[in-house]
């Protein structure tokens, strides 16, 4: 399954690191690091880390299709470049 965290939002609170450590690691305070592609035998480990997330970075791929678009627009500070902008 896939997953993506949105690092932005992360606040290096830890708690997937806690219920989900061969997933998720802390690279010093406050990086983040994880795995973007997880074994399906984790997925209880991941729904775990998901729901103990105190801000709601994580998601997993049920989710991912919906909420793509809202991760990569609150990931992303410049503004879309113009070739994807279909209003013009
Ligand atoms: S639980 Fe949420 S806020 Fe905490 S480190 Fe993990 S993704 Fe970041």
């Amino acid at each position: 399954m896939r997953l993506v965290v949105d690092l932005n939002r992360c606040q290096g609170y830890a708690q997937c690191v806690f219920l989900a450590p061969d997933v998720f690691s802390l690279n010093g305070e406050e990086a983040l690091r994880y795995t973007p592609y997880v074994d399906d035998a984790r997925r209880d480990q991941v729904a775990a880390a998901v729901a103990a997330c105190p801000v709601q970075a994580i998601l997993m791929d049920d989710v991912v299709d919906d909420a793509r678009d809202d991760v990569v627009d609150d990931m992303m500070d410049d503004p879309l470049p113009a070739a994807f902008d279909v209003h013009h």
